[in-house]
């Protein structure tokens, strides 16, 4: 077989890579294997968590509604209805991308692909379909291989009772009690799941916060919040072993208060993710692989091999969906002979917890790590009449802004819909907007995405709704 351009690898970035180069005009050919196309994201990441969390949002608003005079009974949950519901959103989704590919005649192949040389991978069936044929030429390739579950040796007897995320998701029963190990993205999103379902969770967390990569301020009302809806939070704590008992697993941990043993009905590991770089024959090409195992790229997304481009969770940090579509969209605009490069001012992070935390841009720590003169300008959600209406005051807003400038460079926010709200911070990012111009744009009332205007304001120290002067320098 030949093609134009191969794309190995047939997640967010991968697709969207192949749909723009038929767009283009190119001849694609896609090779996963998968039997559909869709990646971690949407096979077992991003889409089917978030089908999860809408019920345990929806579950925890009708709860809340006790506040409010109105009262349910509790509820009644069906594991084999949600999974199929869940599974049902994956489906329809991968049926989507399939008429997709097919109207842009982009070739999709189920086989796996190593590179035997810089121009020609070889393929391998998987399961019992055939091939037509077992090698690819290609003129140019993208690597678009994603990442997998960190693996460490400690934390891995041979127990279905202890999960990657892959295995959470699939939701194999509802455990009485699960400790997640990690505090990150995975960790906490999932127990969000287990805890609304009725788990017992508990978090352990070897760095002295959950959510190390954002900004502590963030992450205080969401920490406050999973105290209540979590059975423990242990921060500082390493897992030493974990050993297989009769229904249990028997946890060894060391943290502040010394070592201790507990029992939970299931583990789940969510430890980071590592690029997959490895068994794919790159020794075979000229591409370049770092320490941490990622290849190699310049700002359009060239490796060390000419005729090879490398995107996504393989290409670099973060490791996020909307990035590596990016940066696919950039290869293939660079391949198709236009003046393109990856420098987005603002690769948004969006942790679906309750409440959610986002950010965009510079955050204020990373900020004051780089020494760069900047100021910030909060605006608590507690003076928002939007947020006090739906019961959920504990959020805030933050620009960061440029000193010098008055520009904002970065923005984090932390409640209800920050995930969504955050899109009008990166357009404000990329454009480089001037605080004014956040000021004088007149946003809808009452909405929490004036939260983002009225931030703005508090850097005048002219909030309507907030008495906060402004400081004399
Ligand atoms: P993560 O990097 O977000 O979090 C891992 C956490 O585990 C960190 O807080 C780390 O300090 C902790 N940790 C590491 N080793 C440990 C140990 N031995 N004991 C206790 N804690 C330990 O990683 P993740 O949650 O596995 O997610 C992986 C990646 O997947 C994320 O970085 C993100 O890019 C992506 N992701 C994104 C989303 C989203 O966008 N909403 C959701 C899920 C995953």
């Amino acid at each position: 077989m030949e093609t134009q351009l191969a794309i190995l690898g047939g997640g967010p970035g991968g697709y969207a890579a192949a749909f723009l180069a038929a767009d283009l005009g190119m001849q694609v050919t896609v090779v996963d294997v998968e039997p559909t196309l869709g990646g971690v994201c949407l096979l077992r990441g991003c889409i089917p968590s978030k089908a999860l969390l809408h019920v345990a949002k929806a579950m925890g608003e009708v709860q809340h509604l006790s506040d409010w005079g109105v009262s349910f009974s509790p509820p009644k949950i069906d594991p084999q209805a949600l999974r199929a519901r869940k599974n049902q959103v994956v489906a329809t989704l991968t049926n989507g991308l399939g008429q997709l590919s097919k109207k842009r005649q982009v070739r999709v192949v189920r086989a796996r692909a190593t590179f035997e040389n810089s121009q020609t991978l070889r393929l391998e069936p998987v399961g019992n379909q055939p091939l037509e044929d077992d090698r690819l030429t290609f003129g140019h390739c993208i690597l678009a291989t994603g990442s997998s579950p960190t693996r460490l040796k400690a934390l891995e007897p041979p127990s279905a009772r202890v999960m990657d995320s892959t295995a959470a998701l699939d939701l194999p029963d509802i455990p009485e009690t699960l400790l997640v190990i990690g505090g990150g993205y995975i960790g906490l999103e999932m127990g969000t799941v287990y805890a609304a379902l009725g788990s017992r969770v508990s978090v352990v967390e070897m760095t002295d916060g959950l959510l190390p990569g954002a900004d502590r301020d963030l992450v205080k009302p969401l920490h406050k919040r999973l105290e209540r809806d979590f059975e423990a939070i242990w921060l500082n704590t390493k897992v030493t072993s974990l050993a297989e008992k009769k229904n249990a697993i028997e946890v060894s941990m060391e943290g502040p208060e010394g070592a201790k043993t507990q029992r939970f009905s299931r583990v789940l590991v969510a430890v980071g993710r590592r690029p997959n770089s490895a068994g794919l024959g790159l020794e075979n090409t000229k591409v370049q692989i770092d320490a941490k195992g990622f290849v190699t790229v310049d700002r359009q997304q060239r490796t060390a091999d000419p005729r090879i481009f490398a995107i996504g969770d393989v290409a670099g940090e973060p490791m996020l969906a909307h990035k590596a579509a990016h940066e696919g969209k950039v290869a293939v605009e660079v391949l198709a002979g236009h003046a393109a490069t990856f420098e987005p001012r603002a690769i948004p992070a969006v942790v679906f917890t309750d409440p959610e935390i986002a950010w965009a841009g510079l955050t204020e720590t990373e900020a004051k790590r780089q020494g760069r003169r900047i100021e910030t300008a909060v605006f608590p959600w507690a003076a928002s009449g939007r947020a006090q209406s739906v019961g959920r005051p504990e959020g805030l807003t933050k620009w960061i802004i440029d000193s010098e400038t008055e520009r904002v460079v970065g923005c984090g926010i932390v409640g209800v819909g920050a995930g969504d709200l955050i899109g009008e911070a990166v357009v404000a990012i990329e454009f480089g907007a001037h605080l004014r111009d956040l000021t004088d744009s007149i946003h809808p009332h009452p909405t929490l995405c004036e939260t983002l205007g009225f931030a703005a304001e508090v850097y005048f120290g002219t909030a309507t709704d907030l008495y906060r002067p402004r400081k004399k320098a």
